[in-house]
């Protein structure tokens, strides 16, 4: 147990953002890193529940006590590689994941829930600022798959089987790997950086990414038959419509179109060059449905 009389002593701490006036010029990440004492304590308020429900609540049934305690104690490296065995990209989820894990902290009865998912972003970054994390290419099993789909789910079933020793291919149709963490999700929320850096250690342990090929269009289904097994990992790509009076009105744009042209955007692709539309609306209203 971290400290037996954390969760007395310490409340849960207000991360802090960055200015608003800073972040209206520009699209970076909103949170602020914050110094180690201050995740120490936060860890300390872990109570090491005798059913740690926040465990079972993490879909990826990440140790969270277990890490709560090390990182409590300084052993930051020892943390990581518990964090790291049941999570394939915990500098992803300690980021953007909405932490069910926190919804289902014991210590939120009656008190605001141990901060996890902040304490497992701190954890990863550290492990890549510290050199912990290091491309580990195994040995090789002979074996040979091919993924479709290079989203979260993609890019960890790929990792899994690399580590297994197979021969993994992923497969994209877009221009660019991630899938919606590339395309979807915006930077104030996950820097592409932090995608880039996870996409560079995976090809240094031997994962080969092809993007444009859209499996069944310009790839088709019988180049498939050179590997042992196939993974379809193509996510859901259809935005949710309403079936209301008026949507057939000019100007109603999906979520999903326009933050894919932002992401464009702030990578710094031409739009117009590629054909594509801009959703713009500069001296408009707008109003957000959802
Ligand atoms: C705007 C937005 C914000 C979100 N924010 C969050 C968040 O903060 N936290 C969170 O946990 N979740 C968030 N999500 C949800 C999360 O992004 C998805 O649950 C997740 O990306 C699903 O992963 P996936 O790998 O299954 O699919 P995707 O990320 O959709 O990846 C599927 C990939 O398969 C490719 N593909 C499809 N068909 C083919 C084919 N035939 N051949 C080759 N490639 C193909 C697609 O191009 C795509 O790249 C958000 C989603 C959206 C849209
Ligand atoms: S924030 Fe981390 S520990 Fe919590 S549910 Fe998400 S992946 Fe699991």
């Amino acid at each position: 147990m971290a400290k037996p009389t954390g969760f007395l002593e310490y409340g849960r701490a207000a991360f802090p953002t960055r200015p608003v006036p800073e972040r209206v010029r520009d699209y970076q990440e909103v949170y602020r890193s914050v110094p180690a004492r201050v995740v120490r304590d936060q860890a300390a308020r872990c109570k090491d529940c005798g059913i740690p429900f926040c465990q079972s609540g993490c879909p990826l049934g990440n140790v969270i006590p277990d890490w709560n305690d090390l990182v409590y104690r300084g052993q930051w490296r020892v943390a990581y590689e518990r964090l790291q065995a049941t999570n394939n990209f915990p500098e992803f989820t300690g980021r953007i994941c909405p932490a069910p894990c926190e919804a289902a902290c014991v210590l939120g009865i009656n008190d605001e829930p141990v901060s996890i998912e902040r304490i497992e972003q701190e954890i990863a970054e550290r492990a890549f600022s510290e050199a912990w994390v290091i491309p580990a290419p195994p040995c090789r099993s002979g074996k040979r798959a091919v993924v479709v789909g290079s989203g979260p789910a993609g890019l960890a079933c790929a990792d899994q089987l690399n580590r297994a020793g197979h021969m993994v291919t992923v497969l994209e149709r877009d221009d660019r790997i991630g899938g919606l963490l590339r395309y979807g999700i915006p930077d104030f929320k996950l820097e592409k950086w932090v995608l880039n850096r996870r996409l560079d250690l995976l090809r240094q342990e031997g994962v080969r990414f092809v993007t444009g090929a859209h499996l069944g269009v310009n790839y088709p289904v019988e180049r498939l038959r050179q590997y042992d097994a196939m993974i379809l990992c193509v996510g859901a790509t259809a935005p949710g419509d309403l079936n209301i009076a008026g949507r057939d009105l000019r100007g109603i744009h999906f979520a999903f179109d326009f933050l894919r042209q932002q992401n464009k955007r702030v990578i710094g692709d031409n739009l117009e060059r590629e054909g594509l539309v801009p959703v713009t609306a500069w001296g408009k209203d707008v109003i957000v449905i959802g």
